[in-house]
């Protein structure tokens, strides 16, 4: 049986959301900011430890705040499918604090939302536009052991520009989400670049 991952990618306006995504699908990058207006579900197949997974990556629009209960996420389209993903990529970009702020406000509504649930639910946190690093805010490191310290959550930095890590961030949380919720067998997970368009990537 093919098991579905759903991935919801939160983050500010321009933080390089939907170009991480369509880096790791297409190969594709484009330098024209096109704001993303609508919730969009890419649904590519890859394969981890010889198991096939198919992922419903959510593209998710800015919100202002993550849905706190159904009914919310039911009357704004664009939150549909956010509050039951089964991990989470929050999106920042390096040279923005204002965009690290919203990834802080998300992560800790998620942690709300999953102390109500129960659930262990997978958190990446993603440092964008690592090329123009030159103009980052705060050294790597303060941010890093923020985030994999105190909060417990994965960090990877990434460019989608030079497709620099942007199969590994996929990797990174395609093997917690693993590890935490199916319970596979752990080999160490080969990568073979990013996905073809139109499909199935071994990773
Ligand atoms: P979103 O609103 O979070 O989906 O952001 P987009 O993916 O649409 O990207 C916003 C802008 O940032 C676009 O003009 C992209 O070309 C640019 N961008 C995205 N990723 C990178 C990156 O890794 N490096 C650089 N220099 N620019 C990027
Ligand atoms: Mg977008």
């Amino acid at each position: 049986m093919v098991e579905t991952l759903s991935i919801a990618v939160i983050g500010a306006p321009g933080v390089g959301k939907t170009s991480i995504i369509r880096q790791f699908i297409y190969n594709d990058f484009s330098e024209v900011y096109t704001p993303t207006q609508a919730r969009y579900v890419y649904r590519p197949s890859v394969i981890l430890n010889g198991n096939m997974y198919d992922l419903k990556i959510l593209d998710v629009p800015p919100i202002s705040s993550f849905p706190s209960s159904t009914s919310q996420e039911w009357m704004d389209l664009r939150c549909r499918g956010v509050r039951n993903a089964n991990a989470y990529i929050l999106v920042y970009d390096i040279c923005c604090v204002e965009s690290f702020e919203y990834v802080k406000m998300i992560r800790q509504q998620i942690m709300e939302h999953r102390e109500a649930s129960g659930s262990e639910v997978p958190i990446l946190v993603v440092g964008s536009k690592r090329d123009l690093q030159r103009h980052r805010f705060t050294p790597r490191r303060a941010v890093s052991v923020l985030v994999k310290k105190t909060w417990k959550c994965g960090y990877v930095e990434c460019s989608a520009k030079f497709n620099w890590h942007v199969v590994l961030l996929f990797k990174e949380l395609l093997g917690i989400a693993v590890a935490r919720g199916l319970r596979q067998n752990h080999t160490s997970i080969r990568l073979q670049g990013a996905l073809q368009r139109n499909r199935c990537s071994v990773m």
